[in-house]
C-alpha cells in the first residue's frame, strides 16, 4: 500500500531533502526529535523490517551507510549521533515504508522512552 514517503518519493508533496542516490532518499522529519533529525528511506517501499527478504541485506546497509556519510559530511560523527528503525505496533512505528531515523545534536538517553 503507498504511503505518503512514496508521495515524498514521487515529488507529489514536498520534503527539504538532504541526500538522494539511486537507492535512498534523506529528508528533515516534519515533527524533529532533536536538533537533527532526518529520514533515510529506500526508493524501493518495504512495509517492515519484517517484510524484508532473502537478498535485501543491501537495503538497510545502505540506509546506516547513508547515515554515517551524512553525519561524517555534517560534522557530528564524532560528537555521535542515534539512528532508529521502529517496527509495527510496539516499536511505534507508524508510516509503513521502512526508515531508518537519524538523530543528533543533543545528548540521548538511554533506555529510549
Ligand atoms: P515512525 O514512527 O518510525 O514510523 O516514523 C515516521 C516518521 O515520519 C515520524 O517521525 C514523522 O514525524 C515522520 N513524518 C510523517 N510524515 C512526514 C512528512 O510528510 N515529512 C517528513 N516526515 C514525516
Amino acid at each position: 500500500m503507498a504511503t505518503i514517503f512514496d508521495k515524498i518519493i514521487a515529488r507529489e508533496i514536498p520534503a527539504d531533502v538532504v541526500f538522494e542516490d539511486e537507492h535512498v532518499l534523506a529528508f528533515r522529519d516534519i515533527h524533529p526529535q532533536a536538533p537533527v533529525h532526518v529520514l533515510f528511506i529506500p526508493k524501493r517501499a518495504v512495509a517492515t523490517l519484517n517484510d524484508l527478504g532473502s537478498g535485501d541485506e543491501i537495503v538497510v546497509g545502505r540506509l546506516a551507510m547513508a547515515a554515517a556519510a551524512y553525519a561524517k559530511r555534517e560534522g557530528f560523527a564524532e560528537d555521535g549521533y542515534r539512528v532508529v528503525m521502529n517496527c509495527n505496533r510496539d516499536g511505534g512505528q507508524t508510516v509503513f515504508h521502512i526508515h531508518l531515523h537519524l538523530l543528533a545534536g543533543r545528548p540521548m538517553a538511554w533506555p529510549p522512552g
